[in-house]
């Protein structure tokens, strides 16, 4: 098996000993004769599998008991809807922070249900910092208050969590969950895409503080409800089990890499070496705010972008995948997800350095 350093936003890298594991049952799983693949959602075997997924990620992030963890589909797209449907509750109003282009997204969904406020927003300064606590003009009318807490694309992180008061604090936590411990009790809902940090693609992970359901909108799906999942425990409907138990595997892997204080400790090394060689160089530059760059991803350019199809060409041929950016900002982005090694990161420094020598 050769594997290369892949950098991808999403769908992302999933650790070698997972997709190893994952072969090695493939198609006969622990003797049974079958693939999980192949299994009843309902059937004892499954279910051991479901339930200790979410108890892996429950210890890996010290999820209290009086939260639900849900396994759904729709990605994190689908929660840009089910929020507003599932928390406006007898409000009309919602409060967004708007840090970039997914949470331009999240304003957009909502204001299909929502009267949405947009408490604080960086967009006239090009995203290159996150709002300071005391510029978020918060509203007493408001459900909850919505951010991005990592946003993927413009490399942009949040270095604290905002505080709305009593009012629910909902998060999207895509590209940064798992990537630094968090204290799930400042949230009403935590949600990701599971493409990054937790598996493949097809899942999507919803925490939520159990006394924010039950009031759905009445012109709710019921597949959008979060209490029918929250009752069913995600059994609703047939779950992506796959992808569910794939995202076992890598919660194991992260609890055997020391839980999630031990990969954010690799993180914060990962990213410090990446920053400091992009600010070493004129050659390449990242226009973030020091305290706000992304520890998940890192966007950077080529003082001269004629040279970019050429970095990238020769990227791919020193066997380091997917560093182009966005299609929406362009440049260059390397993100840096838990499975990906410092190794990898030190091999894509080594070649930045390269490719400048070579071109100055
Ligand atoms: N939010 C963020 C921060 C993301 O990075 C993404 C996907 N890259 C999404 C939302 C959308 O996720 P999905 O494709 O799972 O709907």
């Amino acid at each position: 098996m050769t594997r290369k350093y892949n950098f991808s936003a999403g769908p992302a890298a999933l650790p070698d000993q997972v997709l190893q594991q994952a072969q090695a049952e493939l198609a006969d799983w622990q003797g049974k004769g079958l693939s999980i693949m192949e299994m009843s959602h309902r059937s004892d075997e499954f279910v051991s599998v479901a339930t200790a997924a979410e108890q892996d990620l429950r210890d890996l992030m010290q999820i209290p008991d009086h939260y639900k963890v849900l396994f759904l589909q729709g990605g994190a797209t689908s929660q840009f809807g089910m929020i507003p449907m599932n928390l406006l509750g007898q409000k009309t109003q919602a409060d967004y922070i708007n840090t970039g282009i997914w949470s331009k997204k999240a304003i957009a969904e909502a204001k299909r249900y929502a009267q949405v406020n947009v408490v604080a927003s960086t967009e006239a300064e090009n995203f290159t910092r996150v709002p300071r606590a005391d510029e978020l003009n918060l509203s007493a009318e408001a459900a909850y208050l919505h951010y991005t807490s990592n946003e993927t694309i413009g490399g942009l992180e949040f270095d604290y969590i905002p505080d709305a008061g009593q009012t629910p604090l909902v998060v999207d936590m895509s590209s940064d969950i798992l990537s630094q411990p968090v204290e799930v009790s400042r949230f009403g809902l935590i949600y990701a895409g599971a493409q990054k940090n937790i598996g493949p693609a097809g899942l999507t992970v919803v925490i939520v503080r159990e006394d924010l359901l039950g009031q759905a909108l009445p012109t709710t799906p019921t597949m959008y409800d979060y209490k029918v999942h929250a009752d069913a425990d995600s059994m609703h409907n047939t779950p992506p089990t796959f992808a569910w138990y794939l995202a076992g595997l890598v919660f194991k892997w992260l609890k055997a890499q020391g839980g999630v204080e031990g990969i954010a400790e690799i993180n914060l090394r990962k990213a410090r070496k990446l920053y400091a060689a992009i600010d070493a160089s004129d050659f390449y530059a990242n226009p973030i705010a020091l305290p706000n760059r992304s520890i998940m991803n890192v966007p950077f350019t080529l003082a001269d972008t004629q040279l970019e199809s050429r970095f990238l060409v020769e990227a791919e041929a020193a066997g380091l995948l997917n560093l182009q950016g966005h299609r929406s900002v362009g440049g260059m982005r390397a993100s840096i997800y838990n499975a990906v090694s410092e190794t990898a990161v030190e091999a894509l420094i080594e070649f930045m350095q390269h490719f400048e020598k070579t071109r100055a």
